[in-house]
Formats: structure tokens, C-alpha cells, sequence
């Protein structure tokens, strides 16, 4: 990686990248234009938890190209260690940047994953958003072994820039991790994100909060209010807590 390289910092072992929106639109033109084929991924507390149980997703996040810090569990866990990072940079808004970014340049895009019909919508939105973007293909697919051969030869076949995979993580994080370098094409780089519920919110399946709840750090909140099945998921948040607590009071005690 060239001279765009950000500062990391380490969560429980998990890389996070103190970047901004803006720095990771332009390390990922730096990755679509120096070729090969690269991943991001958008960390987030549950990201982190489900590393310290899954070592397969801990060594995929080593050796992804960037983590962008994807929410206020993240940021807080940085200040406890003592390596403050920017600002929160978020999954569905930083696909919708590269979007743009994509119009711009020229780069096709695909989306793959959410259910039959949202990855479209969410497609026709993203155009109309952003003017001249080339969607060269939609896909719901499944994260299943089994389907994964004809997801790759459609992707080959679209030939985008950029990939981005909504499965929700660690699934769309691993299944890149596994099929992105046979996704690898002469000519141009390809980009491959996990973007988790990104197209329900973009096709406006799921309402996101308002600015101002997301402004005062409360997303994850308001999420948990619409959809109260995810308090079990959320659980994991306050053990991630402790855990970041328990791993600064160690390091104090070294020193
Ligand atoms: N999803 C999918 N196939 C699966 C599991 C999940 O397409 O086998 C999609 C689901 O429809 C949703 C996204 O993955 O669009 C995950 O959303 P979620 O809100 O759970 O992700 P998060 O943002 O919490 O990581």
C-alpha cells in the first residue's frame, strides 16, 4: 500500500483505520487503479466480538486493505486505548460516496446480497442519486457454498470495479475473503466491501435514524427500537465493553 497508508489502531486485536469518508474514497481509487483485487471492511463493536470467537473472521480483518470505523461502540473502544480515531464512517454512507465516486470515474458496480428485489431498487435509487453510475449487475444470491460458483461467474461475466456484498457480517466478509481473488481481472482493480443492511436502507426497506440521532451516537439505539429482535445481538455490546475496560486496565497496569 502506497502513501495513503492511515494510522491503525487495535481493538481486541482487530485493526481499525483512523481514516475519513473522504480518505477512504480515495484509497479505494487508489485500489481500483493499482489493479489486483482488495477488500474493506466497516468495523463495528459486534464485528469485533465476533472475531474473539471466530478466529477465521479475527485473520480475515488482519489482512483486509482498510477497516473503517463503523460506529460509536468504535470510536469509545479508541479513546479507552488511548488512540483516539476521527469520525465514524459508515457503511451505507460511505457506499453511497464510492457510488458517486464511481459515476465520476466511469467504474461499474455490482450489487450482490438482501433479498429478491432490494439490491435492484436499491440500484435504481443509487442512479438516480448519482448520475451516470453504471450498475452492471444486481444479485440476492445466498452465502451458501453451494451457490457460490454461478455468484462468481455472473460477477466475471459483469466484470465491476466494484462489489458490494450485503449478507450481513461475518458472512459477506468471509464469503470476499474466499471468492474475491477469483474475482481478479486484467485492466482494472476491483474493490470488494461487505456492506451488512446497507441496500434495505438505501431502497428504504429499513428507515435509518434521523441525522440528529445519528449525530449524537444513538444509531445503534434506534435500530434496537425498530427491531427489537436484534437485543440478543446487542448483548455482545456490553461485554465488548468490559472487555475493552478490562484490556486498558492491564495495559495501565504494565506501565
Ligand atoms: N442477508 C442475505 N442473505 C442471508 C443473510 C442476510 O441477503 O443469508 C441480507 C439481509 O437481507 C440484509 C443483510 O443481509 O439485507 C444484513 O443486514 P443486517 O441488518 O443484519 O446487517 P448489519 O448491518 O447488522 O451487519
Amino acid at each position: 500500500m502506497s502513501g495513503l497508508r492511515p494510522r491503525r489502531v487495535f481493538i481486541l486485536g482487530v485493526p481499525v483505520d483512523d481514516v475519513t469518508e473522504a480518505e477512504a474514497c480515495a484509497i479505494a481509487a487508489q485500489c481500483v487503479e493499482r489493479g489486483g483485487v482488495h477488500q474493506f471492511a466497516t468495523v463495528n463493536p459486534e464485528f469485533i466480538m465476533t472475531a474473539q470467537r471466530l478466529p477465521e473472521f479475527k485473520a480475515l480483518l488482519q489482512r483486509t486493505e482498510l477497516n473503517v470505523p463503523d460506529g460509536v461502540g468504535v470510536l469509545w473502544a479508541a479513546r479507552q486505548c488511548g488512540s483516539p480515531l476521527r469520525e465514524r464512517v459508515a457503511g451505507v454512507d460511505l457506499m453511497t460516496r464510492l457510488c458517486a465516486v464511481a459515476a465520476e470515474r466511469g467504474w461499474r458496480v455490482f450489487l450482490l446480497g438482501a433479498q429478491p428485489g432490494v439490491a435492484d431498487r436499491a440500484a435504481e435509487l443509487l442512479v438516480l442519486r448519482c448520475p451516470g453510475l453504471r450498475v452492471c449487475g444486481t444479485f440476492a444470491g445466498s452465502p451458501r457454498p453451494e451457490h457460490a460458483e454461478d455468484i462468481v461467474a455472473r460477477i466475471r461475466a459483469a466484470d465491476p470495479h466494484l462489489l458490494f456484498v450485503a449478507y450481513g457480517a461475518p458472512a459477506q466478509d468471509l464469503w470476499l475473503g474466499e471468492h474475491l481473488p477469483h474475482l481478479e481481472r486484467p485492466g482494472h482493480g476491483m474493490l470488494g466491501m461487505g456492506v451488512g443492511g446497507a441496500f434495505d436502507f438505501i431502497a428504504g426497506v429499513q428507515r435509518r435514524a434521523p441525522r440528529w440521532v445519528q449525530r449524537l451516537g444513538l444509531e445503534w439505539l434506534y435500530r434496537l427500537v425498530r427491531q427489537p429482535w436484534r437485543w440478543r445481538r446487542q448483548l455482545a455490546l456490553v461485554r465488548f465493553a468490559w472487555l475493552v475496560l478490562r484490556e486498558r486496565e492491564a495495559t495501565m497496569l504494565r506501565l
